[in-house]
C-alpha cells in the first residue's frame, strides 16, 4: 500500500531574538548599582517590561516604584529603559535622590529630535501607543508641541497650526508596517509632513519583526516569549500572524504552552522579545521537546553587534570605588 510519511515536527528558532543592547544595559545598570551601593536600590517603573527580569532583580534587592515620591529622600533611584520626561529628573533633584538614568540611548535620540523640532516650533506628531511609558516620557520633552497619534485610526483627530511645519516621530517599538500605514494616512492629510531624520523604530524592533516575517509562512504556530506590557513582543506576534502564521501566542513562561495549540502542528516558530532573557527561551525549547518538537533549526537573518556602555553617573562611581 501507500506509505504515509509522518511529517517531521520541528521548531524554527528565530535570530535575532531576545535582549537588545538597551535592555542589556538597563538590567546591568541595576545589577551593578546593587553591587556598588548595596540593597535596596529603587527603580522607577519596571526597568524593562519583563516579569521574570523584574522578579529576579527584586530578589536581589531592587525595589520597584511607580513614582519618585515613593523613594525615601537621599536614596538611589534608577530610571527605566523607556525614558522619562524632564520633570521626573527635576522631582528627583528636589527629593535629593541620586538618579541613574538607564534610558536606552535610542530612546534618548528620539527625545533629542523632539526637543529640536519643538525649539523650531514644529507641530510634532508622535506615533505611539497611548499610555506607554516611552510615549509619556517623550511627550514630556515638549508637551505643547507634541500630539500622540495612536495608529491609523488616530489620524482623523489630528489638527496642526501650520501644515507646512509638521514632522512625525515615533515610539521605538512599533510595528514597522502599521507605522508606515499611519504615515501614509497622515501624508494624505498633510502632504508637507516631514519624516524623522533617522529611523525612530529601533534596530532591535525591526530585526525581530523581519525574522518573524521570514519564518511565519512556514509555521503552524508561532510562540513569542514576552510579557503582555512589552510593546515589541506584542508586535512580534501580530507581525507573525499577518505574515501567515496560522496561530500566534505570547507567553511569559514555558508552562503557559497549551498542548492543544500544537495538536495539528508540524512547524512551530519560536522567538522572544527584546526584554526577554535567553533562559526563558531555553525552557520553552525543553518543553517543546517534551511535546514532540525536539528538532530545532535556527533561522538567522542578521547578526547584532551593538552594545551600549553603562550610564556615565554609574561608571564614574564604579571607577571611584575600584
Ligand atoms: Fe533600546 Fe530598542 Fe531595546 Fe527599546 S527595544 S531598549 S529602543 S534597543
Amino acid at each position: 500500500g501507500r506509505v504515509i510519511e509522518t511529517p517531521r515536527k520541528r521548531v524554527l528558532l528565530a535570530k535575532p531574538r531576545g535582549y537588545c543592547a538597551g535592555v542589556d544595559r538597563a538590567v546591568q545598570t541595576v545589577e551593578e548599582a546593587l553591587k556598588l551601593y548595596g540593597a535596596p536600590i529603587y527603580v522607577r517603573k519596571e526597568i524593562v517590561h519583563n516579569k521574570h527580569v523584574v522578579t529576579t532583580l527584586q530578589a536581589k534587592g531592587a525595589i520597584f516604584v511607580e513614582e519618585n515620591e515613593e523613594v525615601p529622600e537621599g536614596s538611589t533611584v534608577i530610571f527605566s529603559a523607556h525614558g522619562v520626561a524632564p520633570v521626573v529628573h527635576d522631582q528627583a533633584r528636589e527629593r535629593n535622590l541620586k538618579a541613574i538614568d538607564a534610558t536606552c540611548p535610542l530612546v534618548t535620540k528620539v527625545h533629542h529630535e523632539a526637543k529640536r523640532f519643538a525649539a523650531e516650533d514644529y507641530d510634532i506628531l508622535l506615533i505611539g501607543h497611548e499610555g506607554h511609558e516611552e510615549v509619556i516620557g517623550t511627550s514630556g520633552e515638549a508637551p505643547e508641541h507634541i500630539q500622540l497619534v495612536d495608529g491609523p485610526e488616530g489620524v482623523d483627530a489630528v489638527t496642526v497650526r501650520d501644515p507646512s511645519k509638521v514632522v512625525w516621530l515615533s515610539q521605538t517599538t512599533l510595528s514597522v508596517d502599521e507605522t508606515m500605514e499611519t504615515v501614509a494616512k497622515l501624508k494624505e492629510k498633510l502632504p508637507l509632513l516631514q519624516s524623522p531624520p533617522s529611523d525612530d523604530i529601533c534596530y532591535a524592533t525591526q530585526n525581530r519583526q523581519q525574522v518573524m516575517k521570514q519564518i511565519a509562512p512556514e509555521c503552524d504556530v508561532i510562540l513569542v516569549v514576552g510579557s503582555r506590557n512589552s510593546s515589541n513582543s506584542v508586535r512580534m506576534v501580530e507581525v507573525a500572524v499577518n505574515a501567515g502564521a496560522r496561530q500566534g501566542h505570547l507567553i511569559d513562561f514555558a508552562h503557559e504552552i497549551d498542548p492543544g495549540w500544537l495538536a495539528d502542528a508540524t512547524t512551530v516558530g519560536l522567538s522572544s522579545g527584546a526584554s526577554v532573557p535567553e533562559e526563558l527561551v531555553t525552557e520553552v525549547l525543553a518543553r517543546l521537546a517534551e511535546l514532540g518538537f525536539a528538532d530545532v533549526e535556527e533561522v538567522v537573518t542578521v547578526q547584532e553587534r551593538l552594545t551600549f556602555s553603562l550610564p556615565q553617573e554609574l561608571k564614574r562611581d564604579m571607577k571611584a570605588a575600584a
